[in-house]
């Protein structure tokens, strides 16, 4: 199909432009003589990267004999070429009047004919569908000839009018960008002058004269008349649509949501059918399923005598398809007879729009609908039982990330709420406190116990204190990409950005949003999850998913109601699913039985890191001061041997409540600095001391000496210093009392007819050397405490991989180490050398903005570089050590697009936060049907 061409045209030029991020179209290769334009009898749905979403369903409509008005589609390739020329190519202007002729030829009408003319709308339709893209102009083709045509034909001049006035009044807006006020300020004076409420009451010769005034606007707006050539219209309006994918709303919505930009977008070229003939006419919107809930069954608007965007412009109220039923019951049914079609056909929940002409029914559009993750979860399943989908589609259909939405305190759904405004849902959660303007006020209120929501138009890194000290954290501008996005979502603080209609006055401390003000210490709700912002105190709820993931099936569905026993029913079934399809096992972080206990009822399947120096913290405190500021032996052993016993009943408690299963702790990793008191403070107390006068009481004097020993522990780069096993091998007798107390403590257990479980790991080991002389250290005392018990069970010892040296000399510490644990969070800061703390705040948020990477490689990993170090570690370690046992304990273990990478790596678990721990298990059943289809893991 490309006669169309004429010589000449040598469109695989444009392929030898360099492919650079923001460029267009190039780099692709093209067909010399391309076929720019598809009659929707040509497609299909497989074919949405050149015929846009739109297109492609339109087409598969076609194909499927539904009723769609004929047309055609002007590729996605077509708009790339454009955008990068700045022109058309050649041959497209002819490809469209082949088109044209056969669409009039098949309809018998001519494109804006002075008698019965036929009429197209232009819309436009990218792969992905996005906000900022043209809007859609109806009735091209009307000028002041083929209007009389068209009511002639019609037999109602009401409507010819009506729909010419549509058509300069949509076009001057969106082709010519003309104001929209204009023309319905223009609107509003004609309805008063008549008289009357709504559009449709308008009277033909008011009509006819509003066309003249919209005429004028035109003349007035653009220096020229409004173009009376149907083809120039419909040109004029193709280029408009190409022009818009450069938008500045369309750039950074393709930008949050990581679209590319060089995509392009079709353009959809369709015969009319009219909505606006009368009340036997109308057009609609509805859904297979409810979008939102996920509730079976049909939902929809309609409504009668109108066009286009009426449905949903809320101009006159709409009728449900049960009225819609009761008006034309025979469209209702064909409409029902069709959405079952789709959705036996698309097997999922479809989206359509529609129109009925005259008691004739017309489909305008289908897609698979978006929904929420209650509505994933609950269609998936209902799909299931109607035979439509296998339960693994199924389990592909919902995501991790939907998970933990569902899993996230909510706002109590049947609580008044008066809704200020939207923003974007850039972290969720459900954040109720006063709001406060700035980071200062926020830290002061909330020590003294008050939550606050902090409210910025942007935040940057002085903000960061009050983040923290904020339950919530909503800005007026800036996207999901954002400083307050990505610091937000990084600390797990519940935030909305971007909420544009809002003022934000700092300085006066007020905000004021579509006439509301909120001043200081009044408060707000703000819902992470959804973008919405609240006047007021909302109730908070636990979500139901969570009763269900804590406390049993039953226990969720006793206070559930029939919608969500549905949706906590379908959450069961699909990780139950996940759970026999993964291969990966799911343990868990946690660093005290009770955590232990909480990650076992989440599901997890072990402890994969419990940090030991949690156990230090609090009351403990002084016994780690006491052991840093020992002066001998003595003094030191009798730290340790305070320590001890402490240690061994935290082990007890925690193998107790892991019982059964593999429990992973670590020894002490960080400096020692961070068990003493703050420097600063510290150094100023002795100096008022002494210069007081004081500087002799036994309490200055103990001052002194911490202050000494602080200086002496003192770092400037902690991450990097004396921390891990090299504090194991400088701090003699430590890491030997913490070994001690775990075997004891598993002796113990096992004495007691316990099954204890435990692995001994060794953190931040750079080089086998240190491995070895750790070991040996650690075999004496095991080799003691079995002695004393009389035998015990095996603990296996393993180590972190968390620095490159270690993942590139694995091979060498697979020797000395029965198992691998990869500490992504601190191989992530060591492989791109940063400071996690320093550079969130810093500069990732403009790293996000200019592309450096799409996510923040703490929060997903970064497959290309630590990645690669992950694979070389797991290769050589099983070289060395076939039954080598390997995971990970990074927060990335609970990220869902990790999770699908650890698993094609090979690795034997992950572990994660209790709370993501279902999340890892879903996402793990979902990796490994994945690797199924595309052919398996390392
Ligand atoms: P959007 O992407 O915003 O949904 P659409 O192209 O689907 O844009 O169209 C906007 C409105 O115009 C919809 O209500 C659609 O049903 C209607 N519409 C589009 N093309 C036609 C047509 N050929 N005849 C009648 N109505 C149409
Ligand atoms: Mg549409
Ligand atoms: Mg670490």
């Amino acid at each position: 199909m490309c006669a169309g061409s004429p010589p000449g045209v040598d469109l695989r030029e444009a392929s030898v432009t360099v492919q650079r991020p923001g460029t267009i179209g190039a780099g692709r290769v093209r067909p010399e003589r391309a076929q720019l334009v598809f009659d929707f009898a040509e497609g299909d749905r497989t074919q949405v990267d050149l015929l846009g979403g739109k297109g492609a369903n339109l087409a598969e409509m076609t194909k499927l004999g539904l009723p769609v008005p004929p047309g055609f589609t002007v590729t996605t390739e077509a708009c790339r070429y454009y955008l990068e020329r700045g022109e058309e190519p050649q041959s497209l202007r002819v490809q469209i009047t082949m088109a044209l002729r056969r669409l009039e030829n098949d309809l018998g009408r001519r494109l804006g004919d002075v008698v019965d003319p036929l009429l197209v709308s232009v819309r436009s339709g990218a792969k992905h569908s996005m906000p900022g893209m043209m809007e859609t102009v109806l009735n091209v083709g009307l000028n002041d000839y083929s209007v009389k045509g068209l009511a002639e034909a019609a037999q109602d001049e009401r409507f010819a009018w009506d729909s010419y006035r549509r058509l300069i009044q949509m076009f001057g807006r969106t082709v010519l960008d003309i104001p929209a006020e204009r023309f319905e300020h223009e609107l509003d004076a004609t309805k008063a002058r008549a008289g009357v409420a709504t559009d449709v009451e308008i009277p033909v010769s008011a009509l006819v004269e509003l066309v003249e005034e919209f005429k004028n606007i035109v003349q007035d707006a653009t220096g020229r008349e409004f173009p009376q050539d149907p083809r120039e219209q419909l040109d004029l309006a193709m280029r408009a649509v190409f022009n818009s994918w450069n938008t500045d709303r369309a750039r950074l919505y393709r930008r949050r949501e990581r679209i590319q930009h060089d995509l392009g977008t079709a353009v959809n070229i369709c015969a009319m059918v009219f909505g606006n003939l009368g009340e036997t006419s109308g057009t609609g919107v509805c859904f297979t399923r409810d979008p939102a809930s996920g509730q079976p069954g049909v939902y929809g608007d309609y409504l009668s005598n109108a066009q286009g965007e009426d449905v949903v412009a809320g101009i006159r109220n709409t009728l449900t398809l049960e009225d819609f039923a009761a008006l034309d019951p025979a469209s209702h049914a064909e409409l029902t007879r069709i959405m079952r079609r789709l959705e036996t056909h698309y097997r999922d929940l479809c989206d359509i729009e529609f129109t009925v002409e005259r008691g004739k029914l017309w489909m305008l559009q289908t897609r698979v609908g978006k929904r929420t993750a209650a509505a994933a979860f609950r269609i998936a399943t209902q799909l299931v039982d109607e035979r439509l989908i296998t339960r693994d589609e199924a389990l592909a259909r919902v995501t991790g990330h939907q998970l933990a939405q569902l899993m996230f305190p909510q706002f109590d759904v049947d609580a008044e709420r008066v809704l200020l405004t939207r923003g974007m849902a850039a972290s969720p959660g459900a954040a109720v406190g006063k709001v406060v303007f700035d980071s200062a006020t926020a830290v002061a209120w909330a020590a003294r116990g008050e939550p606050v929501v902090l409210v910025r138009r942007e935040t940057n890194p002085d903000d960061l204190e009050g983040m923290i000290a904020a339950t919530g954290v909503l800005t007026s501008r800036g996207g999901k990409t954002s400083h307050a996005a990505v610091v937000a979502r990084g600390m797990g603080r519940t935030c909305v950005c971007g909420a544009e209609e809002i003022e934000v006055d700092a300085a006066g401390r007020t905000l004021s949003v579509n006439g509301t003000q909120v001043a200081e210490g009044e408060v707000l709700s703000i819902d992470g999850s959804t973008g919405e912002v609240f006047a007021g105190e909302l109730p908070v709820v636990a979500s139901p998913v969570v009763v269900y993931l804590e406390q049993g099936l039953d226990a969720a569905l006793a206070v559930a109601d029939e919608q969500t026993g549905e949706l906590v029913r379908s959450v069961d079934r699909l990780l139950r699913h996940a759970d026999q399809a993964r291969v990966l096992r799911v343990r868990a972080n946690a660093d005290t039985a009770e955590d232990a206990t909480r990650a076992r009822d989440m599901g997890a399947e072990g402890i994969g890191l419990c940090r030991t120096e949690h156990m230090f913290l609090g009351e403990r405190r002084v016994l780690i001061e006491r052991l840093i500021l020992a002066d001998g032996p003595g003094a030191r052993d009798a730290a340790l041997a305070e320590l001890l016993p402490l240690q061994r009943a935290d082990f007890v408690a925690l193998l107790e409540a892991m019982d059964g299963l593999p429990t992973t702790i670590r020894l002490l990793d960080p400096p020692l600095h961070e068990f003493l008191p703050d420097r600063t403070e510290l150094a100023v107390r002795v100096a008022v001391a002494q210069a007081t006068g004081r500087g002799d009481e036994p309490g200055v004097a103990a001052d002194v000496t911490l202050l000494s020993a602080v200086d002496r522990l003192h770092e400037s780069n902690p991450m990097l210093g004396l921390r891990g096993v090299r504090l194991g091998l400088s701090v003699p007798g430590l890491f030997a009392m913490q070994v001690r107390a775990i075997a004891e403590a598993a002796a113990e257990r096992a004495a007691a007819g316990g099954r204890p479980l435990v692995e001994i790991m060794v953190p931040l080991v750079g080089s086998v050397m240190e491995l070895h002389l750790i070991r040996d250290e650690m075999d004496g005392v095991l080799a003691e405490v079995a002695a004393a018990a009389g035998g015990a069970p095996h603990i296996p010892i393993g180590t972190m991989i968390e620095l490159p040296r270690a993942a590139l000399t694995a091979r060498r510490i697979a020797e000395a180490a029965e198992f691998f644990s990869f500490g992504t969070n601190d191989l992530t800061q060591t492989t791109w050398g940063f400071s996690r703390d320093d550079v969130e705040a810093s500069i990732f948020a403009t790293y996000l903005d200019k592309g450096v990477f799409t996510v923040s490689p703490f929060e997903s990993l970064d497959r290309d570089g630590v990645g690669a170090l992950i694979r070389m570690a797991v290769q050589a370690g099983r070289e060395v050590r076939p039954d080598i046992k390997l995971g990970i304990c990074g927060e990335h273990g609970g990220d869902p697009e990790s999770v699908h990478f650890f698993h094609d790596a090979g690795l034997d678990y992950v572990s994660c936060s209790a709370f993501r721990v279902p999340v890892a298990r879903l996402e793990a059943g979902r990796a490994a049907l994945a690797s199924d289809t595309a052919g398996g893991r390392l």
